[in-house]
């Protein structure tokens, strides 16, 4: 089994608590390794009922950790979101488990073949800070969908957020089949090397790499959702007044920390100017009074607070027009910053390499529909990918012409929430997917199985070969 427990005990105590977890849910898989779909829907039910149950305090301290966070927020992006995950896992969980037949080529039959789906065993789930309750339990809903054990290691930036986390899923799992673990880099470290059967990380993708190597060292499968820069298109077709309450709305939603927010937006350089008044008008609309409203969240910590001041100033220093659509020196204390516009800035800027994950848009004119393609594809390949239009042509050109690890057409974000659609990245942005039935999968393992028919004469095929061996084959080749 685990030797970190020998090595670290003396050491640190949350490290042994780490090893004695695994070892306990290890034991625990071992005991029950395909634990009942009644069983399985009792643990997606205790975890719905938990989150009803703690709907004000998952609020409240949300909004502690990031300064504020609108309450709407809070309860469209950690508990609905997630609630309709656990729903789509309680609905189904009967359906996926069961066995699948696939058809098996005549040359095969009378056998006959199917998979059966087969929990790994025990799960690591490693979140990031921004959306705390969301990112820990819609990757636990597929994963005791398919009857594994999972250890939670949330973010140590949203302290509040990670110890009521902690405190609801051990109201509602017994050790070994559910727990959480919280703690720094350091911990996050030593989780990333327990010798998961799988692992599934949310973060930025300088850390995903990191997790990645750990995890390698046991040959752990990974998951990895990252983050990148999702480029919202806008095509000269669209209605703009829509396109712009839709971009709006994914980029001022948390403030701009959504990993699926618009990072920037592409609009034919001729109606740039009517995209930046369409924008304003949305934001103003939404929230008249950045300074006052309790609708608009605040950026998480003071470090990520300079980060994006400074490459808002940056980007003012290389001669790019900057719209502030707010007061923001008056925000500055409680890190809030009202979307900020930013016209045709460089691509070597800061603010073009690097994910913004703030409220920063930035508006990159473009000629022609090739233009913006290869702009798109000059980068990372994106998390998500947005387009505005109405022309069925174009809307095809940057589809078949672009790699996205998710697309919503005419609106922005909602894909992640279709949970019959599979959600992850590519390339930077990630690998593999989770979420409804592609999420099962990711945490079952599909197991192939070929039943041999007690008609079949494979001995004729068996050594000593001679003549007659060569004939059959060849008379088997036929059907291939
Ligand atoms: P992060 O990578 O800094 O941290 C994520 C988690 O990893 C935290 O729990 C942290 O404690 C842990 N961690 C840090 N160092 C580690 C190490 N060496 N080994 C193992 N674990 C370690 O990310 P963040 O700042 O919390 O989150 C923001 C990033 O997450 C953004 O890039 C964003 O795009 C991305 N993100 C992606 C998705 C998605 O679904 N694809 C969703 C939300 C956020």
């Amino acid at each position: 089994m685990l030797t970190l427990a020998e090595t670290n005990d003396a050491v640190d105590p949350a490290l042994a608590e780490l090893s004695r977890a695994f070892n306990a849910h290890k034991a625990a898989f071992a005991s029950d390794f395909n634990p009942s779909c009644s069983e399985r829907e009792r643990r997606l039910d205790r975890l719905v009922d938990v989150l009803n149950q703690n709907e004000d305090k998952i609020v409240s301290a949300v909004s502690k950790d990031f300064g504020h966070r609108a309450r709407m927020e809070t309860m469209f992006g950690e508990i609905v979101a997630t609630i309709g995950g656990l729903s789509m896992a309680r609905r189904n969980v009967g359906k996926w488990m069961k066995r699948r037949r696939v058809p098996t080529p005549l040359h095969m039959r009378p056998g006959h073949s199917y998979i059966v789906p087969q929990a790994l065993g025990v799960v690591g789930i490693i979140a990031p800070w921004n959306y705390p309750f969301f990112l820990a339990l819609s990757p636990l809903a597929p994963a005791i969908a398919a009857g594994n054990r999972v250890m939670i290691k949330p973010s140590e930036l949203t302290p509040h957020s990670s110890d009521l986390l902690k405190e609801m899923i051990t109201e509602a799992f017994p050790d070994g089949e559910v727990t959480v673990h919280t703690g720094d880099v350091e911990l996050g470290a030593a989780f990333s090397s327990l010798p998961f059967d799988h692992l599934l990380f949310t973060g930025s993708t300088a850390v995903g790499k990191k997790v990645a190597e750990a995890a390698a060292q046991n040959l752990t499968p990974v998951t990895l959702e990252l983050g990148g820069k999702s480029p919202a298109i806008i095509d000269q077709s669209a209605n703009l007044e829509k396109a712009a309450r839709s971009i709006v709305f994914g980029k001022s939603f948390n403030a701009g920390q959504t990993c699926v927010a618009p990072d920037y937006v592409l609009a034919p350089r001729w109606i740039v100017g009517a995209v930046v008044n369409a924008l304003g008008q949305a934001f103003e609309s939404m929230y008249p009074d950045v300074n006052s409203t309790s609708d608009y969240s605040s950026i998480v910590s003071d470090r990520h607070f300079s980060r994006l001041t400074a490459l808002v100033a940056d980007a003012a220093a290389s001669g790019a027009t900057v719209i502030e659509l707010g007061n923001n020196a008056s925000l500055e204390s409680r890190r809030k910053m009202a979307l900020t516009i930013v016209i045709d800035p460089s691509r070597e800027l800061a603010l073009m390499q690097e994910e913004i994950f703030g409220p920063i848009l930035p508006i990159v004119p473009y000629e022609s529909v090739k233009g913006a393609i290869d702009y798109v594809n000059a980068g990372d390949r994106p998390l998500a990918l947005y387009w505005f239009g109405d022309d069925a042509d174009r809307k095809s050109q940057i589809l078949a012409g672009t790699v996205a690890g998710g697309v919503t057409i005419n609106d922005t974000n909602w894909h992640v929430v279709q949970e019959n659609l599979p959600f992850g990245g590519v390339g930077a942005s990630g690998q593999g997917v989770y979420h409804g039935a592609a999420g099962f999968e990711t945490f079952s393992h599909m197991k192939p199985v070929f039943e041999q028919s007690r008609f079949t004469n494979t001995k004729m095929l068996q050594p000593p070969y001679s003549p007659q061996t060569e004939k059959i084959l060849n008379f088997l080749r036929r059907f291939i």
